[in-house]
């Protein structure tokens, strides 16, 4: 079991505890009626945000205080703001899944709330408790309880994320940081619904380099990757699949989700966490369901090289995409320089993101103990 695993199995604080870390200022000027509507209708990624969002602010003396879930809006910042500069920046991504009950639940908050920790630490940022990580989460939730969509498919994206706020130009750590909190409602991430997609894969540039910050959820990860995912596009596909900068051979990840491989005899294997790969908690809850079925998925390094030849010889049949945003998404085509096969498809990526949305979604039993009630 990873380490993050490990911590996720910690039992959390009770919702309304957390929440009362964080009073709420209320909102003069919600988003009206017709924005709010309009916004559910289309639910487009990361366009309309919600009425509220959690902050609290750190500083060497104070650690954290004045945590607050307030109106979402712009936040005062100086121009030297450490952030802006050196990019110490970390981020989660969650959703509030509503249940056919009207209960409203997030999908465990305690593997993000270690990993957001992990990040911090590897971008020399504060640690922060649970509960105030947590605290932030329930208490915007339950501020903009309307902004949960409740259609198919549907959720409120939670965005959690931490800044150098210091107005310093020296390079070190900075001295102050603000935790905020938004949120975003989503529907299905990929245009087209579940249509198999197709994946680039990158040999001229890099996710992240042993040593490097492959295993923090950070900005510079993301800025690093927009050049590429955008030849990408141009190309025509959807996401970059990126390999192991020492050799520049092997599979890690796409730029934001995990990969898993399926094999026609029902073996599954995905990367291993060999220190450049982001550990995704959708990952580890797929290894867990997998085991569950008696399919013990091997982790282990995955040479670009194999996995073309044994999809030609029909041995792999399979490949998915995961990640918080995406759920599974299965990969019908990869192709890089000098190459382009087709991935035929089968049943175990549809029945696992299944199993999964139905746990997340109230539907099917939670084994695991996985689900957190907000509201
Ligand atoms: C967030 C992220 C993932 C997926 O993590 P989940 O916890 O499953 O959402 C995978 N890779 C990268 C690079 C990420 O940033």
């Amino acid at each position: 079991m990873t380490e993050l695993e490990r911590l996720a199995e910690s039992t959390l604080p009770p919702a309304d505890e957390v929440a009362a870390l964080y009073p709420v200022t209320v909102n003069p000027t919600p988003a009206d009626d017709s924005v709010h509507a309009q916004a559910l209708e289309e639910l487009k990624f990361g366009t309309t945000f919600g009425d509220y969002m959690g902050y609290a602010k750190w500083t060497e003396d104070e650690g954290w205080h004045d945590r607050a879930v307030v109106p979402y809006g712009p936040i005062p910042l100086e121009p030297s703001a450490a952030v802006l500069h050196y990019g110490q920046e970390i981020f989660e991504g969650m959703k509030a899944y509503r249940w056919q009950d009207g209960s409203v639940w997030t999908f465990r908050p305690g593997f993000n709330a270690a990993r957001f920790n992990h990040s911090a630490w590897r971008m020399g940022m504060p640690q922060i408790d649970v509960k105030d990580f947590l605290g932030a989460i329930v208490q915007t939730v339950r501020a903009d309880e309307r902004w949960v969509p409740s259609s198919e498919d549907s959720s409120l994206y939670l965005r959690p994320f931490m800044i150098a706020s210091e107005p310093f130009l020296g390079v070190r750590s900075a001295a102050e940081y603000l935790y905020l909190m938004i949120s975003t409602p989503v529907g299905p991430y990929f245009k087209g619904g579940l249509k198999p997609v197709k994946i680039w894969v990158e040999t001229e540039y890099h996710r992240a380099a042993p040593g490097g910050t492959g295993t923090a959820k950070t900005g510079g990860n993301y800025a690093n990757s927009l050049l590429p995912q955008s030849l990408a596009a141009k190309k025509g596909y959807a996401q970059v699949c990126y390999l192991d900068a020492a050799t520049n051979s092997h599979l890690e990840e796409l730029g934001g989700m995990n990969i898993f491989v399926v094999h026609a005899d029902g073996s599954v294997q995905t990367p291993a966490l060999d220190g450049t790969i982001l550990e995704g908690g959708t990952r580890g809850a797929i290894i867990q369901l997998l085991a569950d079925r008696n399919v013990t998925v091997e982790e282990t390094p995955i040479a670009l090289a194999d996995l073309i030849a044994d999809i030609r010889l029909g041995e792999v049949v399979e490949l998915f995409a995961c990640g918080t945003a995406a759920v599974i998404t299965p990969i019908g085509e990869i192709a890089g320089e000098g190459f382009t096969v087709a991935v035929p498809g089968g049943d175990l990526t549809l029945s696992i993101r299944e199993e999964l949305s139905g746990i997340q979604r109230g539907i099917l039993p939670d084994r695991h103990h996985w689900m957190y009630q907000l509201i």
